[in-house]
């Protein structure tokens, strides 16, 4: 069995607001023990050292709300029109593009087709391409006229989603997902902005039967569910119906958030705030102004979903960053913007970003399994990141991935610039 010994080293543990000096050794693909302030581990033969010269040791990232399967283009239908085969590719790049910024894991949150996350997913675990850990995730579901059908009664427009109607088709497509062998079902119980004209953030175009349906066929086959859901309804049936994993939230009434934080051990909230920040203010190049953002309602999504996030983090509700990277204007492999969209937009101290982004993060990805992931703990998966100085003091550093010159996963370097 390899090991290896940090010594040197600042620890971040995951859940601490302070860093403080320590050593940690790593057996196989877990971390051990771990020693701080002036305790020392024993250095046994056959252990390699590795001075970490001051530098800090945290756990790897983990993505909670990845759309890994993007091509960084300006639409849904640009994505949707990407050949399967040139799909695949873009994602294997998008995978290794991700762990090279730091993210040692992360949750599909709908795959542009159907079986492109699921074939990630198991060729990164047989080691045939650098990557993550990924959970693997359905195309999106929604149904005629939801976020995802474009398609007019005169013109069929292939969807980036499936598109069902009626709790049977919702069961029978579940279930063949599930067979094809996604860990995750989303489905779409909200409209959005990007849908400008057709259901906005506010509605929710699915039955309270669809909803019933898509939940109970994906828990009875033991996986798990997450919904886009704007909508204060949406949010409703996300605790009614137990779906983990609640992306946006954005219109969720005091009474909703009251009665989220009462299940808060059961969900995790990505509001994918860059969706709405970066294409308010910095999509002008790509034609949307903060006046067409203001227009199809992209701002008000902006303002309501940071206040909503300010009372859902006081609430002790878990609030998870990072989430819609892949558009032209939130490429992926900037997805650290958004620790400091949290401390700027949502009030999170930068410690409480940073563990949202790791301690958190690893409690999502691991749900009910059991597994430990996500902070610097004996016991816990050794996914580890060696970073050139303090990222509490300097919340945009993750930023930069030369400042990560270390990064490891499950016991292997996958890069080592020490
Ligand atoms: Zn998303």
């Amino acid at each position: 069995m390899s090991a290896t010994l940090f010594t040197n080293v600042t620890i971040f543990e995951g859940t601490k607001p302070k860093c403080e000096p320590g050593e940690v050794l790593v057996e196989g693909d877990r971390i051990t023990r771990v020693a701080t302030g002036r305790k020392q581990l024993p250095r046994d033969s056959g252990v390699e050292v590795i001075d970490g010269a001051g530098k800090t040791l945290m756990p790897g990232l983990v993505n909670p709300h990845c759309h890994f399967t993007y091509n960084d283009a300006v639409s849904l239908a640009d994505i949707t029109a990407l050949p399967v085969e040139e799909n695949m590719l873009v994602t294997m790049r998008n995978a290794a593009t991700y762990l090279d910024h730091g993210f040692t894991a992360v949750i599909g949150m709908a795959s542009a087709k159907p079986r492109l996350e699921l074939v990630a997913r198991n060729a990164i675990n047989k080691g045939q391409f650098p990557g993550p850990r990924i959970l693997a995730c359905t195309p999106e579901y929604t149904v005629s006229g939801g976020v995802g059908d474009d398609s007019r009664l005169d013109r069929f427009v292939p969807s980036i989603g499936l598109v069902c109607n009626g709790a049977e088709e919702f069961r029978k497509s579940v279930r063949q997902m599930i067979r094809e062998g996604v860990d995750i079902v989303k489905f779409n119980n909200a409209g959005d902005s990007f849908t400008f004209g057709k259901v906005g953030g506010e509605c929710n175009p699915m039955t309270e039967d669809e909803v019933r349906a898509i939940c109970e066929t994906t828990l009875n086959l033991g996986k798990r569910v997450a919904a886009h859901a704007h909508a204060d309804s949406g949010v409703r049936q996300c605790i009614k119906y137990g779906v983990e994993f609640i992306n946006h939230a954005t219109f969720a009434t005091d009474a909703t958030i009251e009665l989220l934080a009462k299940h808060a051990n059961k969900h995790f909230v990505t509001p994918a705030i860059a969706a709405r920040y970066n294409t308010t203010y910095e999509a002008q190049a790509w034609g949307i102004t903060e006046e067409v953002a203001t227009q199809i309602g992209n701002k008000r999504e902006l303002e309501a979903g940071c206040e909503n996030m300010q009372k859902m983090h006081k609430a002790g509700i878990r609030v998870l960053p990072f989430g819609d990277y892949g558009f032209a204007w939130i490429p992926i492999g900037t997805d650290c913007r958004d620790l400091e969209h949290m401390v700027n937009l949502f009030g999170l101290q930068p410690w409480e970003a940073l563990r949202a982004a790791t301690a958190y993060g690893g409690e999502a990805w691991a749900g009910s399994s059991g597994e430990l992931l996500g902070r610097i703990k004996a016991g816990y998966l050794a996914d580890l990141l060696l970073v050139d100085g303090d990222p509490i003091k300097e919340i945009t550093l993750l930023q930069d991935k030369n400042r990560i010159p270390g990064v490891m996963k499950g016991g292997v370097f996958h890069r080592r610039a020490l």
